[in-house]
């Protein structure tokens, strides 16, 4: 039996949405989710929005055969007893009325249902969607796939690492290098001056990417000329990366264990430096055999002295070049059908564009900065936005429903 999703406990940030209803107190909200467990039965619930907070009111409609609404009524009171006073219960022929704290409602029916599951992590105000629906019907869908059918493409810099700790901006693998002390104090400040000039044009809500693409590699040539003419040793980078504050979103043991677990395929695509991304991932326990790192590659002499970087640069805004060129990559994995995005940047709304077939894709943007002026276009771009959110547990718990 598969997982079913109540997606009645998401909220919504498009204004139209019939999920927030703030001051029609006549406005009851259907929400029909079939149900394996109730076989041919129907469960209707609806949400009284006048008493949304902190109280919502849950009709629970059932057809049900004697038998089976005598099981109900029994594991509604079994279920009863771990939830607080203000939950009632009643059972009415075979209507059930159920008055529950707002965001309880899949809490409780959970063990009712035994397979119903909600997501309470969608309730944190971290979580913007715009369309929450479509976020619903993607999930359900890759419900039905599974792990077979997935996979994961996606962002490191402020996507898996996170952005702040306590206020403290946390460094890029770019960062790490330019503040380590291999480092010469001179190119420190000149890759500083680089920083100040540059990205404020990366996050700049008034151009477009492609007004930004020439600034972005003006930014990553002179930063690598720099870097190259510093000389830097190969075996020093672990030493580098350990003394860095670097640090993985919260929740990263459970989604990359999870996915090794299921075999699925996660492909890391990155404009950072690979290196020290590959060390990242190293020492925290996690560049395990399904994970693959794309991303630019410095490029060491015999002796292990930095001479240049392999490859074609990957820079912010050309990720859509990048991606065409792993198409064999995802050829492998042309049965993975349903993909999991996650990104910082508009620019990683576009990493997926080399997958040959595309079921389903749920796109998660990371939105660490500037939020006044960018939500609108991140909520226009991505399924779901987090919002200064530094953990993974909304990617953790959407994979706890797919694998
Ligand atoms: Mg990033």
């Amino acid at each position: 039996m598969s997982q079913q999703f109540v997606g009645q406990s998401i909220k919504s940030d498009n204004p139209n949405s019939r999920h927030d209803h703030p001051n029609n107190s006549t406005c009851v909200e259907p929400c029909v989710v079939p149900h394996a467990f109730l076989r041919s039965a129907s469960l209707i619930m609806c949400r009284h929005a006048s008493l949304s907070r902190p109280l919502s009111i849950t009709l629970v409609s059932l057809s049900l055969s004697l038998s089976e609404n005598a099981t109900m009524v029994t594991k509604c009171s079994h279920a009863m007893k771990s939830f607080p006073r203000d939950l009632f219960f009643f059972p009415l022929c075979n209507v059930f009325l159920l008055c529950v704290p707002a965001g309880w409602t899949g809490l409780f029916l959970s063990p009712v249902l035994g397979q119903a599951v909600c997501m309470p992590q969608f309730e944190k105000n971290t979580v913007h969607m715009k369309d929450p629906e479509r976020v619903e019907q993607i999930i359900c869908s890759m419900i039905k796939g599974g792990a077979s059918k997935l996979q994961i493409i996606t962002d490191f810099d402020m996507t898996l690492s996170k952005f702040a700790v306590n206020g403290k901006r946390c460094p890029t693998c770019h960062n790490i290098i330019d503040n380590c002390k291999l480092v010469t104090e001179d190119c420190r400040e000149k890759l500083l001056q680089l920083k100040n000039k540059y990205y404020p044009i990366e996050i700049d809500p008034q151009l477009t990417m492609e007004e930004k693409y020439p600034f972005m590699v003006e930014w990553y040539f002179k930063s690598h000329t720099l870097l190259v003419e510093q000389r830097l040793q190969k075996d020093k980078l672990p030493d580098i990366v350990r003394e860095s504050d670097s640090a993985l979103r919260e929740g990263y043991e459970h989604f990359f264990d999870r996915l090794h677990q299921h075999s699925v395929p996660v492909f890391i695509f990155s404009a950072g430096l690979g290196d020290v991304l590959e060390e990242i991932i190293r020492q925290a326990g996690v560049y395990l055999p399904n994970v693959k790192v794309v991303s630019n590659f410095m490029d060491f002499d015999d002796n292990g002295i930095l001479k240049g970087f392999k490859g074609e640069l990957i820079h912010v805004y050309n990720k859509h070049d990048g991606a065409l060129r792993n198409t064999e990559y995802f050829k492998q994995f042309k049965d993975n059908t349903n993909i999991i995005l996650m990104g910082d940047s508009l620019g990683d709304l576009n990493m997926a564009d080399g997958v040959p077939n595309r079921e389903n894709i749920l796109k998660i943007g990371f939105l660490n900065d500037k939020v006044d002026e960018l939500l609108d276009k991140y909520l226009n771009s991505y399924d779901i936005v987090l919002v200064k959110d530094e953990t993974l547990e909304v990617p953790n718990a959407i994979l706890q429903k797919i694998l």
